[in-house]
């Protein structure tokens, strides 16, 4: 069935109209909530109306949940973020942040333009509830009012939305950060309107390191310490990332930010556990070197790493040469797979593509290079840096850096076994 078809279904049932149901199952749609979801919502929204005449009840913020329906409620605007969103061929603009009272902060959507100015007292009146991240929501729709409260509420929160990146979660609006730009690329992306182009790249503060994407591309984002207001948060690869828009503002900063320059040191376990960790150090033994390291092949389409001329998107294709390695760390709380570049794989195996080719010629078997990778990690103690992403196909550690223990024990047996023959 269609958006349409149950849009009429459902209007049908309630005793109203169609294009009215249809525009709310939208507005639920936009946000990826599944349509039996969406029309429970809605058919709920017009059956509490019925029931008293529309009167909306009033909630503590901590009080107010998804399955509220409608609900008006006082509370302190604490951040106010703007943000296009494409939507049916149309870009929309929606503004979103966070609202809070003595009882606790509550997400907001505004589709309306209601210009919610942080710091003010405002009473929100039949308000939308929804699900969203996992927490309730309120959405400002049609039917929603917006007035300034009689008396300002005090909270027991900041306002203005100004953070540090340690205190950063995918989800957030209304960010401020002040940050110093440490990597940043131009990349050319396949855009609703076309080829677009973005920056992405790396910032960090005293407190973290976070990748970042500046969707409307502006060149005090390249470089340098910069205050980056109205920022949003999203999930990148299972960290935060900060992502500024056309209606964020950068401006370079006087002074430097101060960047912590060593990563965060964790447990493989509670590396593991935190679901993603984009800069982390882990210390453990590798205890093997999986399939498909070394001289391995990639599909020239997708770069992915194909076995026997076989991509499982392209089919036959001419695979192109690279290095990698696939190591598995163990530190005894638990294991992940630590990735190597052809970079960091070319200083442990002593030679960079070209040597491994002509060895895999020589020896007439391509596996001669992992071989010699495995004989000079497994055993011993690395200190792996990088991004930790934990999905479906388990843990897994892009390293950024990959060195073995001065204060390795292995090694240094070995090294008195040496000096002693
Ligand atoms: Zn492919």
């Amino acid at each position: 069935m269609s958006l349409q078809d149950h849009a009429e279904e459902l209007a049908s049932d309630l005793g109203v109209d169609t294009a009215e149901v249809r525009s709310e199952l939208e507005t639920l749609d936009k946000y990826d909530v599944p349509i039996d979801e969406a029309k429970q919502t809605v058919r709920r929204r017009y059956d509490t109306d019925g029931d008293d005449g529309g009167e909306v009840p009033s909630k503590d913020v901590a009080a107010i949940t998804a399955d509220d329906g409608s609900v008006s409620t006082t509370a302190v605007v604490l951040t106010a973020g703007k943000r296009s969103i494409q939507y049916g061929g149309d870009t929309h603009v929606i503004q979103e942040g966070e609202l809070a009272d003595e009882t606790g902060r509550i997400s907001y959507t505004d589709w309306e333009g209601f210009d919610l100015e942080p710091g003010a007292t405002v009473r929100v009146g039949n308000a939308n509830t929804r699900e969203w991240e996992g927490e309730p929501e309120l959405n400002l729709g049609e039917g929603t009012t917006v007035e300034s409260a009689a008396e300002s509420l005090s909270v027991p929160y900041d306002v203005g939305g100004e953070a540090t990146l340690a205190d950063l979660d995918p989800g957030d609006r209304g960010v401020t950060v002040e940050v110093q730009v440490l990597e940043a690329e131009s990349r050319t992306i396949d855009g609703r309107d076309g080829e677009t182009e973005i920056i992405s790249g790396v910032v960090g503060d005293e407190t973290a390191r976070l990748p970042f994407t500046d969707w409307d591309p502006r060149p005090e984002l390249r470089e340098g310490s910069v205050r980056i207001e109205n920022a949003y948060v999203r999930e990148f690869r299972g960290v935060p990332s900060v992502n500024a828009s056309e209606f964020s503002t950068v401006s370079p900063l006087k002074g430097t930010v101060e960047v912590a320059d060593s990563a965060e040191r964790r447990s493989i376990r509670a590396a593991v556990e935190a679901g993603g960790l984009f800069d982390v150090e882990l210390v453990g033994s590798v205890v093997a070197v999986r399939d498909g390291s070394g001289l391995i092949e990639r599909c020239p389409e997708c770069g992915r790493v194909i076995d026997g001329g076989q991509c499982r998107s392209h089919g036959a294709v001419e695979g192109e040469d690279d290095l990698r390695v696939k190591a598995i760390l163990d530190d005894g709380t638990g294991t992940v797979t630590v990735v190597l570049d052809a970079e960091l794989t070319a200083e442990i195996y002593g030679g960079g593509l070209e040597a491994a080719r002509e060895h895999a010629r020589d020896a007439m078997d391509r596996s001669v290079v992992a071989d010699d990778i495995r004989a000079a990690i497994v055993g011993r103690e690395f200190r792996a840096r990088g991004s930790l992403t934990v999905d479906e196909y388990g843990a897994n550690l892009t390293a950024r850096s990959f060195e073995q223990r001065r204060d390795d024990p292995t090694a240094r047996a070995r090294a008195i076994l040496e000096v002693a023959k």
